[in-house]
């Protein structure tokens, strides 16, 4: 992530938390939040840590045969947990640009049967090596093997709660970008471009450096576009009880993946923790994280996302025509009064065997 101290500048939907979280008739059960807890365990999160942020990764730097080889373990990632291709029918692939060499930001699906979609997200790129020292690779650990490890722990426990017979609702989708170390040209490219109609996204958990900083602790943020998802994780994490530090960070609100959803009014919080020492430097190792941190985010993304995906859901594109017919004075004013909807069809997703 890059955190320089900008203030964003984001321009704010009237009145969106008031209208998109309706009432809650049917959360997760105690045995699914038990099921979930059992699912996402710190070891496995530092598992596929170890993995991703190793010396062979190379530091995964975009546009790099690293970065490709580290596209690759994601999707042999996702095809074993048994996620569906979410790119196109048959691909994991969504390229960011022209250029072959980019390499792709990497999208699966877990298909629901409601209406709308959630996106869980991280970024699996990080830095170019040192020319000189003599650890020259950027292992990026934290930043951001932490948040790709989370959101596979996230899949896993979302198709075991299913399977189990208490599960989503809505399709869940699962990102893993890249370019984003370069100025968030992967997320830019996928707001650009959604697989998804972006009006039909209920929410967005985008998880950058997450395993590190006080025990249990973690700073959520979304401004006022992210309102409806923190309101939910609030609520969900009465189940988890982690110390959460919402919206004191509103300078990194474009400093991350989320920010391409949010500048398009699209609900999304990024998770993270303050810089640390290893930040941005070839000693943030695996050694160093906390991931019981990491699997207890994981744990709160799970649950909200499979609570959220079982709410009712009112599609983007009707929601503010709402807003402007409750608010005759703020939609009389010429221009930028809404977004641009968006009339992209929903691509069918294979159901999953
Ligand atoms: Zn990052």
């Amino acid at each position: 992530m890059k955190k320089k101290q900008t203030l964003s500048v984001l321009v704010s939907v009237v009145a969106v938390s008031m209208l998109v979280v309706p009432a809650r008739t049917d959360d997760a059960k105690p045995a699914t939040i038990a099921l979930i807890k059992s699912t996402i365990t710190a070891d496995a999160i530092r598992a596929d840590v170890a993995e991703l942020s190793s010396d062979e990764m190379g530091g995964r730097f975009f546009r790099s045969p690293f970065a490709e080889k580290a596209a690759k373990w994601v999707q042999a990632r996702f095809e074993l947990i048994g996620l569906a291709p979410g790119a196109a029918s048959d691909s994991y692939r969504q390229a960011i640009d022209q250029n072959p060499e980019s390499g792709p930001n990497m999208i699966a699906a877990y298909p629901g049967i409601g209406e709308g979609f959630i996106i869980v997200s991280s970024h699996y790129d990080h830095l170019r090596p040192k020319r000189t020292g003599e650890d020259k690779i950027f292992n990026g650990a934290d930043d951001n093997a932490s948040g790709v490890a989370a959101t596979l722990a996230v899949a896993r426990a979302i198709k075991a709660c299913t399977k189990a017979g208490d599960g989503v609702g809505c399709t869940i989708i699962f990102i893993a970008f890249n370019g984003e170390e370069a100025g968030l040209l992967g997320s830019s490219a996928y707001a650009k471009s959604p697989t998804v109609p972006l009006g039909q996204i209920r929410g967005v958990f985008n998880m950058d450096m997450i395993s590190r900083g006080p025990p249990r602790e973690i700073f959520i943020d979304g401004g006022k576009v992210g309102a409806p998802v923190v309101a939910a994780l609030k609520k969900a994490n009465e189940s988890i009880g982690l110390k959460l530090r919402l919206d004191e960070h509103p300078d990194w609100l474009d400093r991350s993946d989320q920010g391409p959803f949010l500048a398009k009014k699209v609900p999304a919080v990024l998770f993270s923790v303050e810089d640390h020492e290893d930040y941005h430097q070839v000693s943030d190792e695996v050694e160093k994280i906390d991931a019981s941190l990491a699997a207890e985010v994981a744990q709160l993304v799970a649950l909200t996302a499979i609570n959220m995906s079982r709410e009712p859901f009112t599609p983007r594109a009707e929601f503010i025509k709402a807003v402007k017919a409750a608010e005759p004075a703020k939609a009389a004013e010429p221009a930028k009064a809404a977004e641009p909807i968006q009339t992209e069809s929903t691509k069918p997703l294979p159901t999953i065997p």
